[in-house]
């Protein structure tokens, strides 16, 4: 259902024109159609939900079984990441692996603008998509963006950075994946033959402080869920799932 503040003045809108006169009331019809296009376009809205965690931590794997048990429920849904494959992201890629060697400021003002790109491009901008109702599941999105960059940047200008986005789509719950460092470096070291950039067991625990903080801090405006990644896969998803599903019931 649409809040109510936002059903109140298109109701009082239309209700006011029909009295006044006629005319007046056979140009309320085409916009009272348009709001109630508006209202059902609302209502149909896909969900956007957000894995973040430290590399290692578990998203992709839980990005993929969430995905599956939301299309069970006859619901579209897409998975996404951060960087994304656009060109914002593929120089951004680039940075991260270290063949290009670049400075915090300057990468943190890519990741913010592969995410507006990511959001709002015409071929397969995240706003549209959900607009049509379909569900999308990122790995990674603002967070991330904080909780890395943070360690080197003052935050401040990060959430600044980051403010059309965060007006522009802001998720229905972002679920971190808390993993005990280690454990992560143990899982990416026996899966992967490369690290990247932030990929260091010091790094990573200086980082998941940073994540656990930003979320005692977020926790007034953002809807976040923490979920023990240390668990079998099985065990964690479930416990997702648990908190997801009342969407689409
Ligand atoms: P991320 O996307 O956060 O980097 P992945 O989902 O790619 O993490 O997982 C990293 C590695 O750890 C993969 O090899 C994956 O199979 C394994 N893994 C993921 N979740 C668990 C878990 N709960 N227990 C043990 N291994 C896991």
């Amino acid at each position: 259902r649409p809040p109510r503040s936002t059903l109140f003045p298109y109701t009082t809108l239309f209700r006011s024109h029909a009295v006044c006169s006629s005319d007046l009331a056979q140009c309320a019809l085409p916009i009272y159609s348009g709001v109630l296009f508006r209202l059902w376009r609302m209502n149909k809205r896909g969900h956007f939900f957000v894995f973040e965690g430290i590399d290692g931590s578990g998203k992709t794997t839980q990005i993929h079984l969430l995905q599956k048990r939301i299309e069970q429920q006859g619901v579209r849904c897409m998975e996404t990441k951060e960087p994304t494959d656009g060109p914002i992201g593929s120089l951004l890629r680039q940075c991260l692996t270290g063949r290009m060697n670049i400075d915090e400021y300057s990468i943190s003002a890519m990741f913010a603008a592969d995410r507006l790109d990511h959001l709002q491009n015409e071929t397969d901008g995240l706003c549209h998509k959900i607009e049509e109702g379909i569900s999308v599941i990122s790995d990674r999105y603002v967070f991330s963006n904080y909780a890395y960059q943070s360690v080197s940047v003052p935050l401040e200008w990060l959430v600044q950075l980051n403010a059309q986005a965060a007006k522009l789509l802001r998720p229905d719950c972002h679920i971190f994946i808390d993993v005990d460092p280690t454990t992560a470096m143990e899982r990416m070291a026996a899966g992967r033959f490369h690290t990247e950039r932030y990929e260091t067991s010091d790094r990573l625990t200086k980082v998941r402080d940073r994540y656990l903080s930003l979320f005692e801090q977020f926790q007034d405006t953002e809807r976040i869920l923490i979920v023990d990644g240390n668990r079998p896969v099985d065990t964690i998803a479930n416990d997702i799932w648990t908190q997801v599903s009342a969407l689409y019931s």
